[in-house]
């Protein structure tokens, strides 16, 4: 985004704080950011075996490699082995998440929430460690801890500074911090589709320094796609894509989750995980409505959703138009989860 020709402007934007602006007139279906991960963490807690490669998150083969040293993390090839054992999954990560899963660790009688979040500590521990570098750009980042917050990074740090040499930078303090961060910044990286389900379970978290600066929306003008068991070699990479074209100097938005949840989910899961009361036009409508059986079918956001929801079974994921071709916008629209295509008749 930094380059003069990016799509993208990050700007100030009154009672949202930062956001992303357009910088010319973008079309329907046009990747207006492609982004690496600075950091990936598994979301299964850590006395569960999960089915994912530890280094690139694609679904485990029959035949899977383990780390030599732990028998806890899995790998789908030697390669994706040799890539861990140098970043992710170096010597201090694998000794001390192997103290973190062992029987006795009294990790294990911790909820869920907390094991991920151990898992998170390690990851940015290991992170940084490696690239003292990136601490900046992870501080930058929305989100400040509160008493929850204090109180599991006190705990955390407590289990993990053993294995730390006594001269690094980590503290109580820090890992605040950084888990306060993660919270608000963290992108899901999903299971693949299956029409049996379960329903979107979450294989693991990416920040993404740049793609977390998109602001919520409740009908956003653009999605994310997740190509995590896709074979491309940046598969882990999020790509946010236009639902609709955009005008100079607007903003681009995304929805933080499915864009089929009713109003109360969406007010509660905005305040409880982002922090904020949302004020987009579809919650200032739906703010009031009563359910008095009245027809609602021919407002803007209903359209929007019965042309924009998947309608494939346990999917409810977003369609955008394909990219366009030759600057002519595509009439084929693509669910970012499950991949359905489907023919937009309107255009
Ligand atoms: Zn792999
Ligand atoms: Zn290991
Ligand atoms: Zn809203
Ligand atoms: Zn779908």
């Amino acid at each position: 985004m930094d380059a003069s020709n990016s799509p993208l402007r990050l700007e100030h934007i009154p009672s949202k704080g930062k956001g992303l602006i357009a910088t010319k007139p973008l079309k329907a279906g046009q990747i207006v950011l492609t982004e690496s991960p600075l950091l990936l963490y598994s979301a299964s807690p850590l006395f569960s075996q999960p089915s994912y490669c530890d280094n690139c998150f694609r679904t485990l083969p029959t035949q899977t490699i383990p780390c030599p040293s732990c028998s806890h993390c899995k790998f789908c090839s030697q390669k994706c082995l040799y890539i861990a054992l140098n970043s992710s999954h170096s010597s201090w990560s694998c000794q001390t998440l192997s103290y973190l899963q062992n029987k006795t660790s009294p990790l294990s009688t911790q909820p869920f929430e907390i094991q991920v979040q151990a898992r998170f500590i390690v990851a940015v521990y290991n992170l940084l460690m490696h690239n003292p570098s990136h601490l900046n750009i992870l501080l930058s980042l929305h989100g400040d801890p509160n008493e929850a917050i204090l109180d599991s990074a006190k705990f955390l740090h407590s289990l993990v500074s053993p294995f730390c040499q006594k001269n690094m930078i980590f503290s109580d303090e820090l890992a605040a911090k950084l888990i306060a961060k993660e919270r608000i910044n963290s992108f899901c990286l999903m299971e693949p589709y299956s029409q049996k389900g379960p329903q979107r379970s979450i294989k693991g978290y990416g920040i993404y320094p740049k793609a977390t600066f998109f602001n919520h929306d409740c009908i956003p003008n653009a999605c994310r796609f997740d190509y995590v068991d896709s074979s491309d070699e940046n598969n882990t990479d999020i790509v946010i894509r236009l639902i609709k074209d955009v005008d100079v100097g607007s903003e681009v938005c995304i929805s933080y989750f499915r864009i089929n949840k009713d109003y109360s989910s969406r007010k509660r899961i905005l305040m409880e995980d982002y922090g904020f009361a949302c004020e987009c036009d579809r919650c200032k409508i739906e703010a009031n409505w009563n359910d008095d059986g009245e027809s609602k079918s021919d407002l803007p956001h209903v359209c929007f959703l019965s042309k924009y929801v998947c309608d494939k079974k346990n999917c409810a994921g977003t369609m955008a138009p394909l990219p366009p071709k030759d600057d002519e916008a595509s009439n084929v629209l693509e669910c970012n989860f499950c991949g359905n295509l489907k023919v937009d008749n309107a255009t």
